[in-house]
């Protein structure tokens, strides 16, 4: 993990000649395929899933020939290993490719980058305007996910050959700037990501928001309100929710994270949720107080329910959450049906439930 007295991650090119990956992420309502610019991702949030995926956790030979990298995990933001000939091999894929995959939930997406930062860096974002261009020529859906829309922004001319086929997005755990650059650790302010999205709204792109992971430090429904008012502020057409996972090394590496940086609140907050009980507590709060805000703001919130949350529910608890997994996004982009039905009624117990 980057110890945040550098921004410069060792790199290379990465070797890897698969292009488009078929995704689960249909399930989040996100796509069907992902692609990614690079491995590796030099903003270095400490619960990123990513080092512990198979992408990174069974490729410790090449890590340590091409970046000199021991341990993936532990190592995460401090190595980007690009993939510049991505548009090339892309665009001679999708002259050739006769199938495409579409299923409800990905309605037939590629995602950029959900395994790093598709405009981390100026060499990532060459990459990913030229990914965009190409996949707009071949009529494809694309979803970007970057907490840098900021230098996005310099890449519109790109984004305007793709317009029609493309969503920008970016994340936003909290408003406290200080809890984000201890845990976030190279990754732009919040203020900065909301105010690069709204350009792009603001020029007629569709744009997503995921408060995700919220940290626990929002430890009332007031805070949650803040949050939810400002994000609106960057004009969404969908804020999806997402609770943090506590589960695998990386969480502990939060926690860590938080007290390295002297964030002793956060750091106790987090610590606290180690506990499953308190975890899924602050889990169904956190998405209640979502739902009704959204409801109340008549904002176009949608819940990220976490299958292992629904697993250790029951009654109407489970039933409410499995409504919002199986739900539509409310987020009217590549031909997607908005939700017909009102949102599923919160129970009473989660209302009641205390953090
Ligand atoms: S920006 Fe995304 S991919 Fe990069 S470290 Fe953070 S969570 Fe992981």
């Amino acid at each position: 993990m980057s110890d945040g007295q550098s921004n410069r991650p060792r790199t290379a090119e990465d070797p890897t000649k698969a292009i488009l990956s078929k995704s689960g992420l249909n399930e989040k309502y996100l796509c069907d395929y992902v692609l990614n610019v690079a491995s590796g991702c030099s903003h270095g949030c400490s619960f990123c899933y990513v080092p512990s995926t198979p992408n990174i956790r069974t490729r410790g030979e090449m890590l340590k020939e091409q970046v000199d990298v021991d341990d993936g995990q532990e190592e995460w933001g401090d190595y980007v290993l690009y993939r510049d000939d991505i548009p090339e091999r892309l665009e001679s894929k999708l002259s050739r490719k006769r199938t495409w995959r579409e299923t409800e939930g990905g309605q037939g997406i590629v995602g950029i980058s959900f395994h790093t930062d598709a405009f981390m860096d100026p060499r990532a974002a060459d990459i990913s305007s030229k990914t965009i261009q190409i996949l707009g020529d071949y009529e494809k859906y694309t979803r970007v996910l970057t907490r840098n829309p900021k230098l996005a922004n310099h890449y519109q001319h790109s984004f305007e050959q793709a317009r029609g086929y493309v969503t920008i997005g970016t994340s936003v755990p909290t408003l406290d700037e200080d809890a984000v650059s201890a845990i976030e650790q190279n990754a732009p302010p919040v203020e900065s990501r909301l105010d690069g999205l709204k350009e792009f709204a603001d020029a007629g792109f569709p744009t997503f928001i995921s408060l995700s992971p919220t940290y626990p430090s929002i430890d009332s429904r007031d805070q949650m309100e803040t949050l939810l008012k400002k994000v609106a502020t960057a004009d969404p057409d969908v804020i999806f929710h997402e609770p943090i996972n506590q589960r695998g090394a990386n969480f502990q590496m939060t926690v860590d994270a938080a007290w390295n940086h002297s964030h002793d609140e956060l750091g106790s907050q987090l610590a606290k949720i180690r506990d499953r009980d308190a975890w899924r507590r602050y889990s169904l709060k956190h998405h209640a107080w979502v739902q009704e805000l959204g409801d109340k703001h008549d904002l176009p919130v949608h819940l990220w329910p976490d299958s292992r949350l629904m697993s250790i529910a029951d009654g109407a608890v489970e039933a409410w959450l499995r409504k919002w997994y199986d739900r539509q996004s409310p987020e009217p982009f590549a031909e997607r049906p908005t939700p017909s039905t009102p949102m599923p009624k919160i129970p009473d117990e989660v209302g009641s439930l205390s953090l």
